[in-house]
């Protein structure tokens, strides 16, 4: 089975506001690209056989994608979509907001992007939710590492705050997106000390180098089993995704560089994501 655990919904007409939109422009992602997001993200999913889907809530940095929109979109094809709710521990009401996601909107996770919201991972809202997740065995995917987004503190995003919330909490399962790049030797020292803790490689393989070094990375510290496949559509599309991870070796040409083997690669594509996080099969709810 193939899971892609990252996939974005939205529709930036309404869901990003003035800042983001001026970020968006400053960084050159060019939004034309991504036509329908909600219809696109529906037919290329299915090169998965599950696919995670969240929003973002992020006052601090602008985007305010509805989880009830995400919810509606999942439920449109509920035997191979899963939703996690994007909480903004920024907004007054939050852990209201994730009782209803997890209560009424079918959440089986939760969404977190520290560096969007511009709330740091030990932050005291932050461990509400954390105290919440570990109740209802609900995993978190953090975003880690670098954004085009401006006015928010670049360190929140750093890989190693996430160990110091692994040791306080050692039974939640976390995910650590796009291997925390460009700290993913970070990435990979916090995610083989935690047995919860695990990486995605999402948004990677289209800076193949620095790809291809972070495979090689994971290869010698032994941590290739803590990574999970995913996407970040529509940044990107699954499919893409699965041809350029599996692509990963196509730098190396004749260099006698040594190569990531292909079982490690295949390994990752095929990872049962779904039981190391607790998450329901949905083709058969
Ligand atoms: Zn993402």
């Amino acid at each position: 089975m193939i899971v892609d655990i990252h996939t974005h919904v939205f529709r930036p007409e309404p869901d990003f506001g003035p800042k983001l939109q001026a970020d968006l422009m400053r960084c050159g992602v060019d939004q034309t690209v991504w036509g329908n997001v909600e219809e696109r993200h529906l037919e290329t999913t299915r090169a998965a056989d599950v696919a995670i889907v969240f929003g973002l809530r992020a006052s601090a940095t602008d985007w305010n994608i509805p989880n009830e929109n995400v919810a509606a979109h999942v439920s449109r094809a509920a035997d191979r979509l899963l939703f996690f709710a994007s909480i903004d521990p920024a907004e007054p009401e939050f852990m209201d907001e994730l009782e209803k996601c997890h209560q009424q909107l079918g959440a089986v996770g939760v969404k977190l992007a520290p560096l969007y919201q511009g709330v740091h991972p030990a932050d005291p809202r932050c461990y509400e939710i954390y105290r919440y997740c570990v109740k209802h065995g609900l995993p978190i995917l953090f975003h880690t590492g670098t954004s085009f987004v401006s006015g928010v503190p670049l360190d929140y995003s750093r890989p190693v705050h996430f160990d110091a919330v692994a040791v306080d909490f050692p039974d939640l399962r976390m995910v650590l997106a796009h291997l925390g790049h460009p700290w993913e030797g970070e990435t990979i020292a916090v995610v083989r000390r935690h047995a919860n803790v695990y990486a995605d490689v999402s948004a990677l393989y289209y800076r193949p180098w620095q790809f291809y070094n972070s495979m090689r990375l994971l290869v010698e510290y032994k941590a290739e089993k803590k990574v999970l496949f995913g996407s970040d559509f529509p940044f990107t599309t699954t499919a893409d995704s699965l041809k350029g991870v599996r692509e990963v070796n196509t730098i190396l040409a004749n260099s006698g560089l040594p190569a990531i083997p292909p079982d490690v690669i295949e390994n990752i594509i095929h990872r049962n994501t779904l039981e190391l996080l607790g998450l329901p099969n949905p083709k058969l709810l």
